[in-house]
């Protein structure tokens, strides 16, 4: 039994995919695991019923016109949880009502609470992979100089994460090799994704994830998004960062060092497992998540490379990557405005990447030494990629 006292828990994005499932381990553990604060988007009902069952001291609605209702409905559910507006959040996360943090808004709307939780020095359990890749260096940055240990929450970083255990192993280390499912468009030509529907797009074959990520899936910007994300996790350059598709998804991602060892990580493909991780490491805790029988499993790892024809987005990410500066922070911005366009049915799916490509070519990488500097970038991609919506439906 562990004397620890029992970790102070804050939830961001708990009304997610990610943040139900953080609950779902966190529920598994009274005594050694709390909740403290729960923060959502603007699903009131939902945040409400999640507060009735694990009774934080905190809760934040970022909607500014659904906060009279969590306050209500808090009152009339007889709980001591108070109520705050979303911008509330920066601070709470800063404060006492959390040692831990787990960070799974969607998109860049997650940037400044977790960087709030980096430079206040908390256990951040990151699954809000936009702000790595929107401010990947000043993060890492503000995690170092607050004293934070970051716990990536990403399948493939937390595999890498539990396979890179200390520095020593890191100075051995020749490439990180990012697995990707392929998503539900894996095998198909270019050609034939220009009539698919969101509601394809999002049938994710392996794991269920909230609809932007599950796009991100289908175009593999997700994996895009990754390698920008793992650079900055590991510090690793991008020529040393591989993709390769494994449509069982139950290789995580693997590391090879200069011995010739690869160190991989496998399980079933549930994020309950990385919680749990980012929750007790390094100690180990029961998430729910079952062992893996591989010949249950089906009794055969595949792996494929990626088909950049078809998925052109991963290759902008690479790109982005390569260009540095203000170049993720657009191809980001650019990806989030037309996900939500495709979603919406503004776009076709082959829009995608064409909307992001133009935002990169008219908006060339400057220098991203500030936060300013990258709002600023975030902001005009937005702004540009909104406009050429006419242009690319
Ligand atoms: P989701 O859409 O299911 O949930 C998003 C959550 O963010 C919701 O609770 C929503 O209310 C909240 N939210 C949105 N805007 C907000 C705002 N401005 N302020 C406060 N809360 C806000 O998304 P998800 O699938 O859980 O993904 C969350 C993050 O985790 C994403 O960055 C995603 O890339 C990453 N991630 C998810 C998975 C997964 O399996 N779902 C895996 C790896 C990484
Ligand atoms: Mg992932």
């Amino acid at each position: 039994m562990s004397m620890a006292p029992a970790r102070d828990i804050a939830v961001l994005g708990a009304t997610g995919s990610i943040g139900t499932s953080a609950l779902d381990v966190i529920a598994r553990h009274p005594g050694r695991l709390k909740v403290g604060l729960l923060a959502a988007g603007s699903n009131v009902e939902a945040l409400l019923d999640l507060c009735r069952r694990h009774r934080p001291r905190h809760a934040v609605i970022a909607d500014a016109s659904a906060f009279p209702a969590l306050r209500d409905g808090l009152r009339e559910a007889g709980l001591e949880t108070t109520a705050h507006p979303g911008d509330a959040l920066d601070a709470l996360v800063a404060g006492d009502a959390c040692d831990t943090v787990v960070a799974a808004i969607v998109g860049a709307a997650g940037l400044p609470s977790t960087l709030a939780a980096a430079r206040a020095g908390k256990r951040l359990l990151l699954a809000n992979k936009e702000s790595l890749v929107l401010a990947g260096a000043l993060l890492m940055a503000a995690a170092r100089e607050g004293g934070a240990t970051i716990v990536p929450i990403d399948s493939e970083h937390n595999a890498i994460f539990q396979c890179l255990p200390d520095r020593h192993a890191h100075a051995g280390l020749r490439r990180l090799v990012l697995t990707a499912s392929g998503g539900p468009f894996r095998g198909r030509s270019r050609a034939s994704l220009a009539d698919v529907t969101p509601a394809q797009a999002i049938a994710h074959p392996k794991w269920s994830m909230g609809p932007k990520i599950s796009v991100d899936s289908a175009t593999l910007m997700n994996k895009g998004l990754e390698v920008i994300e793992a650079h900055h996790l590991f510090a690793v350059p991008g020529e040393r960062i591989d993709v390769l598709v494994h449509p069982q998804s139950l290789v995580h991602s693997l590391v090879e060092f200069v011995d010739g060892s690869t160190l991989a990580q496998l399980g079933l493909p549930d994020m309950r497992t990385a919680l749990a991780v980012g929750l007790a490491w390094p100690e180990r805790i029961a998430s729910g998540v079952a062992g893996l029988d591989l010949l249950a499993e089906g009794g055969r790892l595949e792996f494929e490379p990626p088909d950049l024809e078809a998925f052109p987005c991963l290759r902008l990410a690479f790109d982005a990557l390569a260009a540095g500066g203000t170049a993720p922070a657009v191809l980001n911005a650019a990806n989030e405005i037309a996900v939500s366009a495709f979603l919406q049915g503004q776009v076709g799916f082959l829009s995608i990447p064409r909307l992001i490509e133009d935002a990169m070519t008219a908006l060339p990488p400057a220098p991203a030494r500030t936060l300013d500097a990258l709002a600023e970038a975030d902001a005009a991609a937005r702004r540009h990629a909104t406009a050429a919506l006419a242009r690319f439906a």
